[in-house]
C-alpha cells in the first residue's frame, strides 16, 4: 500500500497552542509511518498551492512549542469560500498526494472544511474533465478525509470543554488585571476592561471570578434590568464604603443589554464618572490576548489532540462522519463536526434573538455555576441572615505544605458561607494553630484581594497532630464553637482530618462534619485528577525550562532539570510533555542503569547530529541512589568532549508564585461545593468526613473512611494516576530521532 500522506493548516483567528498541536500532527504522522505537509496561510494556501505547501520533518517542528501564534501561518480566504477556489484547492492536494487533512481553527473553518469535504468527489471528476488532472489520479482519491481541532481563544465552540488557546488567553487577562488592580488599589480608581470573546463570555466571567472583579458584563446574560446602571453604582459604591480602595468592571466584546443594544466601554465610563465621582480608566486588552506563550495546559492539549488527531484520520473509513478532536471531562474525546458548528451557531443566532435564556441553556452546566457563584463573591456584603436562620459556625484552615490557590479557595467559602447566613472563622497556622486556639472570626473585607494571592494568608504548617495536640484540638473546637471545618490541604491535611476521624472514640469534641479540599502542587491526592496549586507550579515550571533552553543557544548542553512531586511523578511528565524534554523519570517508574545508558547513547547521537539541546526532567523522588547529581557526573563522563552537562533544580519556585486562572477557578468551584456540603450536613445534623475531588468531570464526595483503601500510603499516592497513560505520548513526541 502506497505511504499515506497528509496535510495540517492552521485557519481563522490564531491561537496559543497551535504550534503544539502542529508539532504533534507532524511528529505523530512520522513515527506512525506516514508523510505529512504543512499547508502555510490557512485556506488561502491550499488554493494558491505551489510553495504554501511543504513537506515536514521532524525536525521542522522543533523548538516551537513555547511559542505563540502559529508558525505554518493562518489567514481567512475569500477564494476558498468560492466554489472555484475550492476547485483549485482540491487540485493542489492531489498533485500533492494528499487526502487527509487535519484543521485546525474555528467554527468558521471547520464549516469550510465539512463544506470541501462533501464537494470532493464532483471537484474530483470536475477536474479529470476538464483535463487539469489524470482520471487515475483522480481515481486515485475518491474522497477526502478530515479531522478538525479547534484553536480559538475565545472558548465559544460548542462540545469540547476547551478550545485550544483559550487558557493562554485567560492567562494574559488574569496577568493584565492582576496589573491593574494593583494601581487601581493604590490611586482608589475604577477600571474598566474590556476582553474578548465575541458571542462568548469565557473569557470575561473566568476572569472576573478569577481576579475578584467586581462587575462583568457578559452576552449571555445582559443585566436583566432597565436601570442596570444604577444597580452597578449601587454596588461599587457600597463596595467603596465595606472598605474596597479599587473597582474593576470586565466588560466582554460582546455584551449588550437585553435589548440587544451593545454596551461600549465609553457607555459605562460615562455612568460610572457621573455617579461616582471620580476618575475610571478604559483598559481594552485587544490582541495582547492572544499573544505571548502558550500555557502548560494549551501544550499539552495541543499535543494530545494532534496526536489524536492523526490516528483518526490514519484509521478513518471514506463513509465515517468528520469529527472534530477535543477534551471532556479531561478525556480526549471525538465529536460529530457539523452537530458541533450548528450549535455553535445556535448561541450566537439566540443572542442576536435576545433569546439570553436559551442562549445560557446551551453552555455548560459549569458555565451556568460559575455565573451564580461570581454573583454571591462579588457582592459589597453578604445577604443579612433569614430571621430565626439557624447560623452555623464553619471553620475553614489550610494545612500541609503552602499551594498556590489556597487563598482563593479560602475567600470563596468565607463569603459563599457569610452570604447564608453563617459564621466564619478562620483557623491560623495549620493544625499547629488550631491546637493553640487561633481561631477568629473573619467578615467578608478579611478575604478581600485573596483570589489573586498566592502563598497562605491563614498560614499554615506540616504538622499532623498526635496525642496532645489533638486533646488541645478537641479543646479548640469547643471553645469556639466550631460545627464544620474545611481543610484546604494536601497529603498532610487529609492525614490529620484521618487522624481525627479516627480519634472520634477518643474526642466526641471530632464530631462534626469535616471536608477536605485538595491543595497541593504534586498533585498526589486521592479521589481527584487535580489538586489546587498543581496547574501554578506545572506553570511556573514550564517557565523556568523555557528560559533554561534559551540559555543554551549554541552550545551543545544538556539540562538535567529536577523538579518537585514528592513521589508523584505528574509535574514531571506533565512540564515534560509541555517543554518537549527528551526523557523523563518519574519515580512511579524509577531510574535504572540501562536507561541511563540508553540516554547516554542518545544523547551522543543526537548531538553528532548536530542538535545542540538535551532536556531530561526528572522528579526528585525519582531515585534516591540515582539522584540528579550522580545523572548529572555520569553523563558528563560518558558525553565527553561531545556534549557538557549542567544541573537545575528548581526547588521552592515551584510552591509560590500567584495561583494560575485554572487554579483560581477550581479553588473556588470546589469551595462552593465544600461549603454547600458542610451546610447541608449540619443541617440534617450529620457529621460525615470527606474529601472532594473532580473526576471525568463529575464532583464526588468521599468517605475519609476510603482514604487508607485508596491510596498507597509507603509512596503517598493514590493508586489510580490517570495520567500515566500519557506517558507514551510524551516520550513519542520528544525522542532525538525516528526509527525509519
Ligand atoms: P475564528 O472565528 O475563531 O477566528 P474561524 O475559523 O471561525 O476562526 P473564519 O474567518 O470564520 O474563522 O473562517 C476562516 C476561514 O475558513 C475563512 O476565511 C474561509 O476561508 C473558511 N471558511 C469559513 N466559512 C466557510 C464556508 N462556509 N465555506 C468555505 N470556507 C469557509
Ligand atoms: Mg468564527
Amino acid at each position: 500500500m502506497a505511504t499515506k500522506r497528509i496535510a495540517v493548516l492552521t485557519s481563522g483567528g490564531d491561537a496559543q497552542g497551535m504550534n503544539a498541536a502542529v508539532r504533534a500532527v507532524v511528529r505523530t504522522a512520522l513515527a506512525k509511518g506516514a508523510e505529512v505537509y504543512a499547508i502555510s496561510e490557512g485556506y488561502q494556501g491550499l488554493v494558491d498551492g505551489g510553495g504554501l505547501i511543504q513537506k515536514m520533518d521532524w525536525d521542522s517542528v522543533g523548538g516551537i512549542l513555547h511559542r505563540g501564534g502559529t508558525i505554518i501561518g493562518t489567514a481567512r480566504s475569500d477564494e476558498f469560500r468560492t466554489r472555484e477556489g475550492r476547485r483549485r484547492a482540491a487540485r493542489n492536494l492531489i498533485q500533492q498526494g494528499i487526502d487527509g487533512l487535519v484543521v485546525i481553527g474555528g467554527d468558521g473553518s471547520l464549516t469550510g472544511a465539512d463544506i470541501f469535504r462533501r464537494e470532493w468527489p464532483e471537484l474530483v471528476s470536475e477536474l479529470v474533465k476538464a483535463g487539469e488532472i489524470t482520471a487515475k489520479a483522480g481515481g486515485a482519491y475518491p474522497n477526502l478525509l478530515i479531522v478538525g481541532l479547534v484553536g480559538s481563544i475565545d472558548n465559544d465552540f460548542s462540545g469540547p470543554d476547551m478550545t485550544i488557546g483559550a487558557d493562554s488567553a485567560l492567562h494574559r487577562i488574569t496577568e493584565a488585571i492582576d496589573a491593574i488592580t494593583s494601581t487601581a488599589a493604590s490611586h482608589q480608581r475604577t477600571f474598566i476592561v474590556k476582553v474578548m470573546g465575541r458571542n462568548c463570555g469565557y473569557l470575561a466571567l473566568y476572569s472576573a471570578l478569577a481576579t475578584g472583579a467586581d462587575w462583568v458584563l457578559i452576552p449571555e446574560a445582559p443585566p436583566d434590568v432597565d436601570n442596570w446602571q444604577e444597580v452597578m453604582v449601587e454596588r461599587l459604591k457600597a463596595g467603596t464604603k465595606a472598605g474596597r480602595r479599587d473597582h474593576i468592571v470586565i466588560l466582554a466584546e460582546g455584551a449588550r443589554d437585553r435589548y440587544g443594544k451593545y454596551i461600549g466601554s465609553t457607555d459605562v465610563q460615562r455612568v460610572l464618572e457621573q455617579h461616582l465621582g471620580e476618575e475610571v480608566r478604559v483598559t481594552v486588552l485587544g490582541h495582547v490576548q492572544r499573544g505571548g506563550r502558550p500555557s502548560a495546559y494549551d501544550r499539552i492539549l495541543g499535543t494530545l489532540l494532534g496526536y489524536e488527531a492523526v490516528v483518526t484520520l490514519l484509521g478513518a473509513k471514506p463513509e465515517d462522519e468528520p469529527v472534530v478532536v477535543g477534551t471532556k471531562a479531561n478525556h480526549i474525546t471525538h465529536f460529530p463536526l457539523m452537530e458541533c458548528v450548528e450549535k455553535t451557531h445556535a448561541v450566537a443566532e439566540a443572542i442576536a434573538a435576545k433569546d439570553y435564556e436559551k442562549a445560557m441553556s446551551l453552555r455548560s452546566t459549569s458555565f451556568k455555576d460559575a455565573f451564580n457563584t461570581l454573583k454571591t463573591v462579588v457582592r459589597a456584603l453578604p445577604h443579612a441572615p433569614a430571621p430565626g436562620q439557624k447560623r452555623f459556625r464553619i471553620a475553614v484552615m489550610n494545612a500541609g505544605a503552602p499551594a498556590p490557590g489556597m487563598n482563593t479557595a479560602a475567600r470563596a467559602a468565607v463569603r459563599l458561607g457569610m452570604d447564608q447566613g453563617h459564621i466564619l472563622l478562620g483557623i491560623e497556622n495549620g493544625f499547629d494553630g488550631f491546637a493553640k486556639g487561633e481561631v477568629s472570626e473573619m467578615d467578608w473585607m478579611s478575604v478581600s484581594g485573596w483570589a489573586s494571592l498566592g502563598g497562605s494568608v491563614l498560614g499554615t504548617s506540616r504538622i499532623v497532630p498526635q496525642g496532645a495536640d489533638l486533646y488541645a484540638i478537641a479543646r479548640t473546637i469547643e471553645t469556639n464553637k466550631i460545627e464544620a471545618l474545611l481543610v484546604i490541604g494536601g497529603w498532610d491535611a487529609y492525614e490529620a482530618v484521618h487522624s481525627m476521624l479516627t480519634s472520634r472514640p477518643n474526642f466526641p469534641a471530632f464530631d462534626i462534619p469535616i471536608v477536605c479540599l485538595p491543595a497541593s502542587i504534586n498533585n498526589n491526592l486521592p479521589g481527584t485528577e487535580f489538586s489546587i496549586g498543581a496547574d501554578t507550579a506545572l506553570n511556573s515550571i514550564v517557565e523556568a525550562v523555557d528560559k533554561i533552553k534559551q540559555s543554551a543557544v549554541a552550545t551543545r548542553r544538556c539540562f538535567v532539570v529536577e523538579v518537585m512531586g514528592h513521589w508523584s511523578g505528574y509535574l514531571a511528565l506533565m512540564s515534560g510533555m509541555a517543554t518537549g524534554a527528551e526523557r523523563v523519570y518519574i519515580p512511579e517508574e524509577g531510574v535504572t542503569l540501562k536507561d541511563m545508558q540508553a540516554d547516554v547513547e542518545t544523547l551522543n547521537r543526537g548531538f553528532d547530529a548536530g542538535r545542540r539541546l538535551g532536556l531530561i526532567i526528572r522528579a526528585e523522588y525519582a531515585n534516591a541512589i540515582y539522584n540528579t547529581a550522580f545523572m548529572c557526573a555520569l553523563f558528563e563522563e560518558e558525553g565527553r568532549d561531545v556534549f557538557d552537562v549542567r544541573p537545575a533544580i528548581l526547588g521552592h519556585l515551584q510552591q509560590g508564585g500567584d495561583p494560575s486562572p485554572f487554579d483560581r477557578i477550581q479553588a473556588t468551584r470546589l469551595a462552593r461545593l465544600c461549603l454547600g456540603y458542610l451546610i447541608d450536613e449540619c443541617t440534617k445534623g450529620s457529621s460525615n468526613c470527606a474529601f472532594i475531588g473532580l473526576q471525568k468531570g463529575q464532583i464526588n464526595f468521599h468517605d475519609m473512611r476510603d482514604f487508607e483503601r485508596m491510596i498507597d500510603d509507603k509512596v503517598e499516592r493514590p493508586r489510580e494516576q490517570w495520567w500515566l497513560e500519557l506517558k507514551g505520548i510524551a516520550s513519542m513526541m520528544a525522542k532525538l530521532e525516528v526509527e525509519s
